[in-house]
């Protein structure tokens, strides 16, 4: 059946069957998908699921779906694609990367609802070894693609930080986001470079570029093929210790991690949780999950942050904020209705008897929300061991992500006993500049003389006060940056697994004392495309053979 035609009233009733029949199909087929990846692949993967099932159950997307069906009496694939773009329209409307992100997921169920009718043109079959185009990167699709191995992908939206992105790199997957008007300029059967490290793609390359690039990816592919470290500290050429830690959510993949030389979880994004359990798991519930990640981490230890999630995702009802990124949102609504936040910091505190788990607070602004956050956990504290549950003795961090965070850190770090640096929102909350919208990723500057500065002064702040600081944001992991990260003064990063392996020997081909000279080197320098220059000087000139095959030459580094 075509779309755009118009059924007579009896005809109705079989669409709505169809309909049925395609949510029933594709409630089983996301079910599935969700076991399957909270059994063994990535977190993201079962959190993404999650999420889809809980909109095609429980939003009003169905529901309207049908009203549609009956009330102008169209068929079913008509009305999903109505539907669902009346959805887009409403949440593409809002300038706010949680609810884009949103509306990336309804696109995604309807897609899902359009198979499963048998609507033509909507499954692609992925061939390996093909690059894939997309207008927006959305992330379940990510995920679907990545199974039939790909190439790369290449999307209209999206930017270096952006949801989508850190899981194309979980992926090991290139990925060219923010390219405008892609569909007109290619088609089926065109050969394209994509090159994931400049940001940019070749359309019909000739035969220079073709040799140039295969040489380049021989390197790429064989350079991170994740060996096994040894178990010696990390250390420089001049003996300085680097800790590397693990961004991961899942215990099999700290596994790997750990594997690769990662010392323990810095950052487990526990929000992701929420989705695997379609809303909020019980005390017990979180109490063994956390358990089981910091059973895989062992003596090394996870430092697990508080849920990092917007007032849309606690209560899908609640009406839409006009900036959500800087509205009720992470420690803001542990503050304002702590009761998620309290049942999450008992089942942390019984996971941490005997075990070494930590916890750390996002979107810290001041010392206010510390002190407070600290009485409310002392409460809780205090009710499990009068009721005489064993529980553990979690230390207590801050992640720095905010501008006034900096500039107060002096004060906050002497309330906590650690500081995570989450340079991904430290550069947009600092720079005003959403960090997933590609139309100002020029302005999102990780070299920006203001960040660097905000980066030296919190590493600072930990040195003075004798308490450690994780670089836990995707510079971390970014073999650019990170020298400039050393001569700053870090020496714990945190980082997604796929970059462990080169950033470990990176690090140990380095010298502290030469990156701290670099960094001495460019304190003058105004802009970041100055800093930038300079680096890549001092790269080549100094360090060629440290750096993944092409990467030096790229423009804006990632
Ligand atoms: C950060 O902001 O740098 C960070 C590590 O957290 P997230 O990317 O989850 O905001
Ligand atoms: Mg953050």
């Amino acid at each position: 059946m075509s779309d755009d035609i118009h059924l007579t009233p009896s005809k109705t009733e079989h669409e709505i069957d169809r309909l049925r029949a395609a949510v029933d199909l594709s409630t089983v087929e996301l079910t599935h998908l969700t076991s399957q990846s909270t059994k063994g692949s990535l977190e993201s993967a079962s959190g993404i699921f999650g999420v889809h099932l809980l909109i095609l159950e429980n939003s009003s997307l169905v529901p309207n779906i049908e009203a549609e069906i009956r009330e102008r009496h169209v068929n079913a694939e008509w009305a999903v694609r109505t539907i669902a773009r009346a959805f887009a329209e409403r949440q593409q409307a809002v300038p706010d990367p949680h609810l884009s992100e949103k509306y990336l997921d309804v696109a995604d169920v309807a897609e899902r609802l359009l198979r499963a009718l048998g609507a033509e043109g909507t499954h692609d079959e992925i061939e390996t070894g093909a690059v894939f185009v997309v207008s927006e990167m959305m992330p379940s699709r990510l995920l679907e693609i990545a199974k039939g191995h790909p190439a790369a992908v290449i999307s209209e939206h999206g930017g270096w930080t952006s949801h989508s992105s850190i899981l194309a790199r979980e992926l090991n997957l290139p990925v060219v986001t923010g390219v405008r008007n892609i569909e007109r300029v290619v088609s089926d059967g065109d050969t394209v470079i994509v090159d994931g490290i400049h940001g940019q793609i070749i359309v019909r390359p000739n035969t220079e570029s073709m040799t140039h690039y295969r040489a380049l990816a021989k390197g790429q592919i064989l350079a991170p093929h994740l060996p096994d470290a040894d178990n010696l500290p990390l250390r420089t050429i001049d003996g300085h210790e680097i800790m590397i830690r693990a961004n991961v959510d899942l215990p099999n993949i700290y596994e790997v991690a750990a594997r690769c030389g990662a010392r323990g979880v810095g950052l487990y994004r526990s929000e992701v949780i929420l989705s695997q359990f379609r809303g909020f798991p019980s005390e017990t519930e979180q109490a063994a999950l956390y358990r089981r990640i910091a059973e895989a981490a062992g003596g090394d230890g996870v430092r697990i942050r508080t849920f990092d999630i917007s007032v849309e995702q606690l209560d899908p009802s609640a009406s839409r904020e006009r900036n959500p990124s800087m509205g009720l949102r992470s420690i803001r609504l542990s503050l304002t209705d702590p009761a998620h936040f309290r049942t999450q910091i008992r089942a942390i505190l019984r996971a941490a008897h005997q075990q070494n788990v930590d916890i750390v607070l996002p979107l810290i602004s001041g010392v206010f929300e510390v002190r407070r956050l600290r009485e409310i956990i002392e409460e809780e504290r205090s009710d499990l061991k009068n009721d005489g549950i064993p529980i553990g003795d979690p230390r207590i961090g801050a992640m720095i992500e905010v501008p006034s965070a900096v500039m107060t850190v002096n004060e906050i770090v002497r309330h906590v006993d650690f500081l995570c640096l989450g340079t991904n929102d430290l550069v947009q909350y600092l720079l005003a500049v959403d960090r997933d919208n590609e139309t100002v990723a020029d302005w999102y500057q990780t070299l920006h003389p203001a960040v660097l500065r905000a980066i030296k002064e919190v590493i600072a702040a930990g040195n003075t006060a004798g308490k450690s600081v994780t670089i836990c944001g995707e510079t971390a992991g970014s073999a650019f940056y990170v020298p400039l990260l050393i001569g700053l003064g870090a020496r714990e990063l945190s980082m997604n697994v796929n970059s462990i392996p080169q950033i470990r020997k990176l690090i140990s081909g380095i010298t502290v004392s030469e990156a701290t000279e670099l960094v001495r080197s460019i304190e003058n320098y105004e802009t970041a495309d100055e800093i930038e220059q300079a680096l890549r000087c001092h790269y080549l000139t100094k360090w060629p053979q440290l750096f993944p095959p092409g990467l030096l030459s790229a423009k804006y580094p990632q």
